[in-house]
């Protein structure tokens, strides 16, 4: 199970590293494509817009080697005219210095109050006296300027002299929008003519590891895009995206560096997101087979509970059966005794009285004979209820219920013992509610249960020098109730006496076998009444139920 656990999460962890590095390639590979694409639109917009600003100045040429002023001034050798047309222009259109040179490049007029002695380069001179239009940047005295040049004709033959123009780049740079990235026009010495970065112009273009080198150096491959950084500008990007542009009619290189910072903060904030989210994953799968484990162990706990409880449940019942066996066939000994022992007697009597009567007839005494067999028939009638008790118990027998007096089987329960309380000098303290209690039960059985609850009092005080038999009814709400108190030596065992056969009395003495209330228990019980008992200080009490006639019709 470890060994299962510890590779799950090994394959756990590497599904989420793998998951997390490719978001991060992802997401540079993207947002460094749209940066790539960005730079290059605004690398392209930068360079149209130095391309217009010198096509500006082109037309200027075109225009004063054209204009008639020029022209006519210059063959009537009026060069004050000539001069003043210049510096009016320059002052106009925005030229640094316009001058106007002869076939060997020698200045015949200028804007520039300092009329310089300088003569123009070659390529410059020999385009406009080619009927081309001449172009050149150079880099004088720390000032980058780039020149224009335009051949003048006043003959028809060939160019008498040429227009050169020069135009300050910094004045060009300064009508530039502000842009965040670094921009870099690079003359063909790779040296940087013009920037939107003061700090970069006249560096070239390497490493740094020169005096007056740009200290770029490339960086990395990052998700197939090379970056660089510079080496120790401080407030230079870190790390940045190089773009290029050849102008070849400039004779330019125009270069765009874009931070990669912002790049890099999306990548790992993104790569951040996509472990957080594994996590998350993981957690919730983890949880989720951690649940399914534990209702997996609780099931099978619950099953071998279950399975154990059936096993102890049948073992119990097994015992239990046995247990009813043992004290079926106990209660069947104990019965079989009492009975034999309770049959005994009689069955002696009658044999004494049987062998008496047989001797008087022998002695012809008649009288004596008759005496005898009384005794015999006597004895036959004991024998007769105890086989009656024995049916009875046998059978639970069951006359149909019918609407009773309680008082009245109370008084001729009490009547069928009265003899026996007034030889044994009992006292009977009765209680019963005047008028009838109506209730609905078989007469008879009710008679037994009440005449059995009254003897068996009566045999507990034949010992006790306080003799007095309570008999008390109540009427509450919907149940009457019988109360019997005796003033004997109380229960023995309260909780046993509703067994079958369960006696304290001695058997074959005795008129019960231990029945009787065990009888009259189930009796009540088909009533719908209870039968209860309980010691009292001195005795015990017996306290029989039953539901009022009134209550049983309304339901
Ligand atoms: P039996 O009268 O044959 O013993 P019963 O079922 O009527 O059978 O009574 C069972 C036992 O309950 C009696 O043997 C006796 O121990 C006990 N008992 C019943 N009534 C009383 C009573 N009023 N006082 C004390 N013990 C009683």
């Amino acid at each position: 199970m470890i060994r299962v656990s510890s590779v799950l999460l090994a394959a756990y962890v590497l599904a989420s590293l793998w998951f997390a590095a490719f978001v991060y390639d992802r997401t540079l590979k993207t947002e460094l494509r749209v940066l790539q694409e960005n730079g290059t639109v605004r690398l392209s917009e930068a360079a149209s817009r130095l391309r217009l600003q010198i096509d500006g100045f082109r037309e200027q040429a075109n225009f004063i080697a054209h204009t008639p002023s020029v022209t006519t001034a210059m063959a009537a050798d009026d060069w004050h005219r000539v001069q003043d047309f210049l510096v009016n222009f320059s002052l106009t259109y925005g030229a640094s210095q316009i001058d106007l040179v002869d076939r060997t490049g020698a200045v015949l007029a200028s804007s520039s109050p300092k009329k310089s002695d300088k003569t123009p380069s070659k390529t410059l001179l020999q385009a406009a006296l080619n009927e081309r239009l001449g172009f050149e940047h150079a880099i004088e005295d720390q000032k980058r300027v780039i020149r224009l040049s335009r051949g003048v004709r006043l003959s028809n033959e060939q160019n008498d002299g040429a227009v050169i123009l020069t135009v300050d780049i910094a004045e060009l740079e300064f009508q530039w929008p502000v842009t965040p990235e670094p921009l870099i026009f690079y003359n063909q010495n790779a040296q940087a003519i013009s920037s939107n970065r003061p700090e970069l112009l006249l560096l070239s273009f390497g490493d740094g590891s020169e005096e007056g080198e740009l200290d770029l150096r490339r960086n990395r491959t990052l998700a197939g895009f090379e970056t660089w950084a510079f080496a120790s500008r401080a407030d230079a990007p870190q790390e940045a995206l190089v773009l290029s542009k050849k102008m070849p009619l400039l004779l330019l290189n125009g270069q765009i560096i874009i931070d990669i910072a912002s790049v890099l903060a999306t990548a790992r904030q993104r790569t951040g997101l996509a472990a957080a989210l594994a996590l998350v994953l993981g957690l919730v799968v983890a949880i989720a087979v951690q649940q399914r484990r534990r209702f997996a162990l609780e099931a099978q706990q619950s099953a071998t509970l279950e399975a154990r409880v059936e096993e102890r449940t049948k073992e119990l019942r097994a015992a239990q059966d046995e247990l009813v066996e043992a004290s079926k066939l106990a209660a069947l000994g104990r019965l079989s005794a009492g009975v034999s022992h309770e049959l005994n007697q009689p069955l002696a009597a009658i044999l004494n009285f049987s062998e008496n009567a047989r001797k008087f007839l022998e002695r012809k005494q008649s009288n004596r004979i008759d005496e005898n067999l009384s005794e015999i028939s006597n004895q036959v009638q004991r024998i007769n209820r105890i086989i009656g008790n024995l049916r009875a118990f046998a059978r639970q027998e069951s006359a149909p219920n019918e609407r009773i007096d309680f008082n009245e089987v109370i008084k001729s329960a009490l009547a069928l013992v009265d003899d026996e309380l007034a030889s044994k000098r009992i006292e009977v303290l009765l209680d019963l509610p005047e008028g009838s209690v109506f209730i609905v039960a078989g007469k008879v059985r009710l008679e037994q249960v009440i005449f059995n609850i009254l003897t068996n009092a009566i045999d507990a005080m034949s010992d006790t020098p306080e003799r007095r038999l309570s008999i008390e009814m109540t009427v509450v709400r919907d149940n009457a109730t019988l109360i019997v108190r005796d003033t004997g030596p109380g229960i023995a065992d309260p909780d046993r006496v509703f067994e079958p056969f369960y006696t304290t009395k001695d058997l074959g003495a005795s008129k019960g076998l231990g029945m009787g209330l065990s009888l009259s228990f189930g009796i009540i019980q088909q009533f719908g009444g209870t039968l209860s008992c309980r010691n009292l200080s001195a005795g015990a009490e017996f306290k029989l139920s039953l539901p009022l006639m009134e209550k049983q019709d309304a339901e």
